[in-house]
């Protein structure tokens, strides 16, 4: 796992960006042979996949096709991520490497996401070579900025919108590649974790209206997704300051009734506003997927109290147990950060007891380290540097062991997996090797022997009949 402190949705409980990606593509089908073309590279979480496409979907009205070619591209722009650690170093060290095609074309360099939000105007000041910096409540000006910039004006624009007049762009369904699709309902967070900077590159917690939510969702099925992910850095949060405050369950049950949605997932919950409706959804609505992600970041209560979560651990563990007894078969994963200022060892040995109870499926573990302008920024960073590789590694070792004994429950059984493609090994043994995912969220690379070799996008049933350490493999039985 990644050196590196978490924070909601920093981490991946699924399929998105833990290391660089690019944006989702719109195909450059040859027909735009003249069309200026984009290149959007990803650091981050979902939410920064979403704001990709949405890149990619404001500047394809402005007729820009994608490419992932850097050689290609007209203007390059690195979404980023300022949870992570030096984030803006990589950005920068990345732009730079791509320095030498400034020479050849008059390329445009921009810089999105947090660290742009950030740092605005001073990225602009201290980088010579950047064109734009433009923040995630600005992406609607992007083809504006671009504009300026290749006529030679280096624009900032990362000013927060008034949540009050802040307008979601509603996603073009046709910016989608794959069957399945991410789609954000609620941006920014108001807890303030005392080691998360996400309220302040993020700003406010402000939620898409149902309708808009339903209009997409609607219209991303009726392009051919299959599986809809609804993405917040606490969707629990959904509805405050709405008209009628309506909840995230009631949203919840309104998706999942949208005619031909096969699944339905979402991500991430904080745990004090996991109500016990949310929980007893699980089983209980079809095409509500069997997995939940709930960060817990700590097993002590001295340490969750500091970190500012709102909940003990008894707390937490109810609600694992809730969601448990709603659904017996849920996949549960969770983020721990290890090496919290102030971290004792009974505090860390309090933790590997609470991840031992909890036997989570999966886990996301990360090494403290100070995010600045939080408020644990400014506590002594007192756990020594050895002292936090050595509790990872314990937690990881532990960790790895509970993965694998979680995984065996699968063997043998027929299990519901959405088809995503090809797998990465398709032809390695010989047979044409499917991958996709069950609806825990688990990876399965199959086989279809002599049958009809299923589409993205379908439901198979998968018989799995081996355990590997990070996927199962299975066969569509005869
Ligand atoms: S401040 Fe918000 S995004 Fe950050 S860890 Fe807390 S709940 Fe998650």
């Amino acid at each position: 796992m990644m050196d590196d402190t978490s924070t909601e949705l920093s981490m991946n409980p699924g399929r998105a960006a833990e290391s660089a990606v690019s944006g989702q593509c719109r195909p450059d089908d040859g027909l735009a042979e003249k069309s200026p073309r984009v290149m959007v590279v990803t650091y981050g979480c979902q939410m920064n996949v979403f704001d990709s496409r949405r890149m990619i979907q404001v500047l394809g009205h402005a007729g820009y096709v994608e490419t992932d070619d850097p050689a290609a591209a007209d203007v390059i722009i690195f979404n980023t991520c300022s949870v992570r650690d030096r984030p803006e170093k990589k950005v920068l060290g990345s732009l730079s490497r791509l320095l030498p095609l400034k020479e050849i074309k008059p390329v445009l360099f921009g810089v999105a996401g947090c660290v742009a939000q950030q740092h605005g105007q001073a990225l602009l000041d201290r980088v010579p070579y950047l064109d734009f910096v433009i923040g995630p409540d600005n992406i609607a000006d992007l083809p504006d900025v671009v504009t300026r910039a290749a006529s030679g004006r280096r624009t900032s624009s990362a000013t927060w919108m008034d949540p009050r007049s802040y307008d979601f762009i509603p996603l073009d369904a046709d910016v989608e590649a794959g069957p399945v699709a991410f789609l954000t309902i609620i941006k920014g967070c108001d807890n303030f974790c005392s080691y998360c900077m996400v309220p302040y590159v993020r700003g406010r917690e402000v939620s898409k209206p149902a309708g808009l939510v339903l209009d997409e969702v609607g219209s991303l099925v009726k392009a051919g997704i299959s599986e809809v992910t609804l993405l917040g850095q606490n969707v629990n949060s959904w509805g405050r300051g709405l008209e009628g405050n309506p909840t995230f369950p009631d949203l919840l049950e309104a998706v999942s009734a949208v005619p031909g949605l096969k699944r339905l997932r979402f991500v991430t919950s904080h745990p004090a506003d996991a109500s016990d409706r949310l929980l007893d959804l699980f089983g209980r609505l079809p095409n509500l997927a069997e997995y939940l992600h709930l960060p817990m970041q700590s097993g002590s209560d001295d340490v969750l109290a500091r970190m500012g979560r709102r909940y003990t651990f008894a707390e937490y563990f109810n609600r694992i147990e809730r969601v448990r007894a709603a659904c017996p078969d849920v996949a549960l994963s969770t983020d721990i950060i290890v090496g919290f200022p102030g971290e004792t060892a009974a505090d860390f040995e309090s933790t590997m007891d609470a991840v031992r109870r909890c036997q989570f499926d999966l886990m996301f573990s990360f090494k403290y380290s100070p995010r600045p302008g939080t408020a644990a920024a400014s506590w002594k960073d007192d756990v020594p540097e050895a002292e936090k590789a050595a509790r990872l590694a314990a937690l990881q070792a532990m960790q790895d062991g509970i993965t694998k004994s979680r995984m065996q429950r699968f063997l043998g059984r027929v299990e519901e997996v959405l088809v995503e493609g090809p797998s990465r090994d398709s032809r390695k043994d010989g047979a044409l090797q499917i991958m996709g995912r069950t609806r825990t969220n688990y990876i399965v690379n199959f086989t279809v022997p002599g049958g009809r070799v299923p589409s993205p996008g379908e439901l198979v049933d998968v018989r799995i009949e081996r355990i590997l350490a990070h996927c199962l493999k299975g066969v569509v039985p005869g």
